[in-house]
């Protein structure tokens, strides 16, 4: 049995080797009511800070734990000095201070508190005003298919003309000459929407042009879209009188036949003709996402619809020392388990039972306590297949005179039902699993607050922490909703700008809509803790990108002009909120918050060094942001190969 509620402690008991016991004290969801007492509780701590002496203001946010040691017998194992260090505590507090002992933070506070905490054998790092934070905490990405991607023929989610595509293929094609003639070429990260000139359309022939008689697939970084040669299309049976699957699309030319465009699940039938990954690969697709996240200062992730072979690479990568970041998994529950949803949560708990590692600890370990609900599509066109409240927009006159009014469409129904949903999220809530709704249109949106609604109404005192991912599109009635219900916003910050992806939805939506599409800033504005979630490999994996596109909502100053300017009216949100939502808050919704997500005392040292400051260098520098180190319990996990004087 895990999370059995009593009193105002919840003891979880997590099943596994070994039975372990964690106690921890309720937090109510941001801004849910609380009980008289907690305010009572809350007021005299408020006193207290107010009484902590003038003298730890000094850049110094020492807290009463960390109080200098009694001797120099317990010095710590090493010290960062003459830094800019934010916290993420609950001021946002900066010092210029730390110290670690034993893979925890002993001390944070001014370089002279530090000083009684350096010993013979402590290590002293003089980081020369360099900014440190507390490690990246990736709420939402999808580490085993993005790390396979790094090991494939990759187009590298770049803007190309086709003959740059082409020849970014041959030369995959070449570099795997020993293989044999009917091997086939996986491409991926295939950017569609960004192809030049804009508009241009690829087809089989752009792939038959190659110097090879190999199958090829290239699949977009969407992951709606597929392009096959013929070879390929030959190999999967897809002619003329091949009619369009339920829930995909054949793209055919003048004479019906396949152009080798391929749209959702139009190209399911190549998951059983591709050859199907060895364990051996998806324990080195789970070594090159960790590789790929040290480097960006990603200390801790969730893998957001983690399969059984995500579970099992990364515990093979921990068995053998090599997990570098705190691995959380949301296992999918499916809309098709709807008739047996307890069966489907004891899955889930069964996953927890066979994996999870327990309490977060000094070295990295395997978490299960999230599990994954999919409520609906994209609002991305051509799919479209987002669950909205209001139609989407149909061009009801022609190419050259559009005319756009609304259509017959909301997407898809909402994929679970109201009765369904609120089951199951109350389901997972007695077994103490946090669910995950990904849920991009606002009909979606809609749904999973109403579920957590239901779920707040059935548990009221339970420590649940519903996350909804994505929300690009979210009716302002609902925006006060989130901090009422204690529900989570897991937003990718880089969706928040002009580009193909989103200005190519204005006709859709209309006008006045597309300007709250990706609502961050607003939903801050109504006191919601937003997380971040990178979503990776949906984007390439540049964290710091997509931090300097949550606060400037712009697209990179090398975007094409038509990308210029600010997307939307909505206002993004401070350094400070986007360095939150990366940290503690994303460390929040992961339920780790306890012991990760800030740099105070008491908690896991898992830390970055920067080689510039986000809070002050101009906003488009903070996409240019370089780790220099990355630390996760204490151990150095990441080491730029040059950093000049940092030690
Ligand atoms: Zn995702």
């Amino acid at each position: 049995m895990i999370g059995q509620t009593i009193s105002h402690y919840r003891i979880v008991i997590k099943l596994g080797g070994t039975c372990k016991v964690r106690v921890r004290a309720l937090d109510w969801s941001h801004g849910a009511p609380r009980p008289r007492w907690a305010l009572l509780v809350q007021a005299v701590a408020l006193v207290l800070v107010a009484l902590v002496p003038k003298a730890q203001a000094q850049g110094l946010t020492t807290p009463p734990a960390a109080a200098a040691p009694s001797s120099s017998s317990s010095p710590a194992d090493r010290v960062y000095r003459n830094g800019v260090i934010f916290t993420a505590d609950a001021r946002n507090r900066t010092a210029e201070a730390l110290a670690i002992r034993d893979g925890r933070i002993i001390f944070v506070g001014s370089n002279q508190g530090v000083a009684p905490f350096v010993g013979a054998a402590t290590a002293s790092v003089d980081l020369k005003g360099r900014f440190v934070m507390p490690g990246l905490v990736d709420g939402h990405m999808h580490p085993l298919e993005a790390g396979a991607q790094l090991l494939k023929c990759s187009l590298n989610y770049e803007s190309l003309t086709i003959a740059e595509m082409q020849r970014r293929i041959q030369t995959c094609l070449d570099h795997s000459a020993s293989e044999d003639a009917n091997a086939w070429l996986e491409v991926v990260s295939w950017f569609q929407e960004s192809m030049r000139p804009a508009g241009v359309k690829t087809s089989r022939s752009t792939l038959d042009a190659l110097k090879t008689t190999r199958p090829i697939l290239v699949t977009s970084s969407f992951g709606h879209t597929a392009l096959a040669n013929t070879r390929a299309l030959a190999l999967a049976k897809i002619t003329a009188s091949t009619p369009d699957p339920i829930g995909g699309k054949i793209w055919r030319d003048d004479h019906g036949e396949p152009t080798g465009l391929l749209e959702d699940s139009a190209y399911a039938v190549f998951s059983d003709l591709l050859p199907k990954p060895t364990d051996a690969e998806y324990v080195a697709a789970a070594t090159a996402a960790l590789k790929a996240m040290s480097r960006q200062g990603i200390t801790s992730f969730l893998d957001a619809a983690a399969p059984s072979e995500s579970l099992y690479a990364f515990t093979v990568v921990r068995r053998a020392g090599g997990l570098t970041a705190r691995a959380h998994f949301a296992p999918v529950i499916e809309p098709k388990e709807a008739g047996d949803l307890p069966g489907a949560v004891a899955r889930v708990v069964a996953f927890a039972k066979q994996y999870d590692d327990g309490a977060i600890a000094r070295s990295p370990g395997i978490t299960v306590r999230n599990a994954k609900l999919f409520l609906d599509g994209v609002i991305a066109a051509p799919a479209l297949t987002g669950a909205v409240r209001e139609p989407y927009l149909m061009n009801a006159g022609t190419a050259e005179k559009p005319h756009w009014v609304p259509g017959p469409s909301r997407g898809p129904a909402v994929y679970f039902s109201a009765d369904a949903l609120a089951t199951v999220l109350v389901e997972l809530g007695r077994a103490g699993i946090d669910p995950h709704m990904h849920a991009d249109g606002d009909g979606a949106v809609h749904a999973a607050l109403d579920g957590t609604e239901a779920l707040r109404k059935a548990l009221p005192i339970a420590d649940i922490r519903p996350a909804i991912a994505h929300d690009e599109i979210v009716e302002p009635a609902d925006f006060p909703r989130y901090k009422l219900l204690g529900a989570i916003p897991v937003l990718s910050f880089q969706w928040e700008k002009p580009a193909g992806d989103t200005l190519g939805l204005t006709n859709y939506f209309g006008l006045a809509r597309m300007k709250i599409l990706e609502p961050a800033g607003l939903l801050a504005a109504a006191g919601a803790r937003i997380a971040f979630g990178s979503d990776w490999p949906v984007d390439k994996l540049d964290e710091w990108f997509a931090l300097k596109v949550g606060v400037t909502r712009t697209n990179a100053p090398s975007a094409p002009p038509e990308y210029g300017g600010r997307l939307g009216d909505d206002p993004g949100l401070s350094r400070e909120a986007v360095l939150r939502a990366a940290t503690i808050d994303a460390a929040y919704e992961l339920h780790a918050d306890e012991a990760t997500g800030s740099i105070e005392v008491g908690k896991f040292a898992d830390l970055i060094v920067l080689d510039r400051n986000p809070l002050e260098v101009p906003a488009e520098e903070i996409a240019k942001i370089q780790v220099l180190e990355t630390v996760v319990g204490g151990n150095i996990v990441y080491e730029a190969s040059a950093v000049p004087g940092a030690r």
